[in-house]
């Protein structure tokens, strides 16, 4: 990295032995909620479309899911990355909280995993029931998929390493004008509540030289798809990332990009899905 010759200090003495000192897992997650077992199957059963929304390449739709239904997002015609937001659909300030989640479940998600809302609430907006890629594990390089570390591509980034280009049809900029749409806020206030995202089939990782967060092609195919139980009534949005399958580069229209599949569907839970409660910190703050 850049700032490697700015590094001046002598190791101590004992360097290797603080290096040595084996890691503990942040947040064990034995006593998270977990979802009931039952759950993960019953979501795949009885499965009834209710709706769908095809998202073209470099564009972001929005889409609406009922507590207990199932959103699927699907490849379709080519490899293709997607940035998902969520929002409570009655209340836009409760939205998905991608660093919460990978504190709690790591930097990729895979089935089982839950993603996590903002403070206050701090609940499961939604689980993933059904991933057909969760085959794919840690690779060679690190590099895993569904990855809850980028943070989205956008325009700010961009002209900040281009010298000042303009480009309209980074994430950050689809998700902002789907949500407008879907709601009918103006532009500026809708990018306010545009967030950190979860990077649907996106493969990445961490390099072991020099820490820097990679991408590589992702092993998404035509036919593959994530399916989220939503927990809560939600709002969504994707983008089918200007990046394509996130091979080579993003912020640009060089990428091949294809279109992704939202579908929406009643399952065997939908009737009677009990939504969880939001968290049960008091938020007097020791006041
Ligand atoms: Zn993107």
């Amino acid at each position: 990295m850049a700032n490697r010759r700015l590094k001046e200090t002598r190791p101590p003495p004992d360097a290797e032995a603080r290096r040595a000192v084996a890691p503990v897992v942040c947040y064990p997650t034995d006593t998270l909620p977990q979802p009931p077992e039952p759950v993960l199957f019953q979501a795949r059963e009885g499965l009834v479309l209710r709706d769908s929304v095809l998202v073209p390449p470099r564009e972001a739709r929005s889409f609406r899911a009922m507590a207990g239904q199932v959103i699927r997002i699907s490849s379709v015609e080519g490899p293709q990355v997607g940035d998902l937001n969520l929002w409570n659909a009655d209340d836009l300030t409760e939205r998905f909280y991608s660093g919460k989640t990978r504190a709690l479940h790591g930097t990729h998600v895979t089935t089982g995993d839950r993603l996590w809302s903002s403070f206050p609430a701090l609940r499961p907006m939604a689980t993933i029931v059904r991933d057909t890629l969760d085959w794919y594990g840690i690779d060679g390089f690190g590099g895993a998929v569904h990855d809850v570390i980028g943070t989205r591509c956008d325009p700010y980034t961009h002209a900040l390493l281009s010298g000042g280009d303009q480009y309209h049809h980074c994430c950050h900029s689809n998700l902002t004008r789907a949500l407008a749409d879907a709601t009918g806020l103006p532009l500026r206030e809708a990018e306010g509540h545009v967030h950190d995202v979860l990077n649907v089939f996106m493969c990445t990782g961490f390099t072991r030289d020099t820490g820097q967060y990679f991408m590589k092609a992702s092993p998404v195919r035509p036919g593959d798809h994530i399916d989220l139980l939503a927990e809560i009534d939600l709002l969504g949005a994707l983008s089918a990332c200007p990046g394509g399958d996130c091979g080579a580069e993003h912020s640009s229209d060089i990428a091949p990009c294809f279109p992704l599949l939202v579908e929406i569907f009643d399952c065997a839970l939908t009737d009677g899905w009990q939504p969880p409660d939001r968290n049960g910190y008091d938020r007097s703050h020791g006041r």
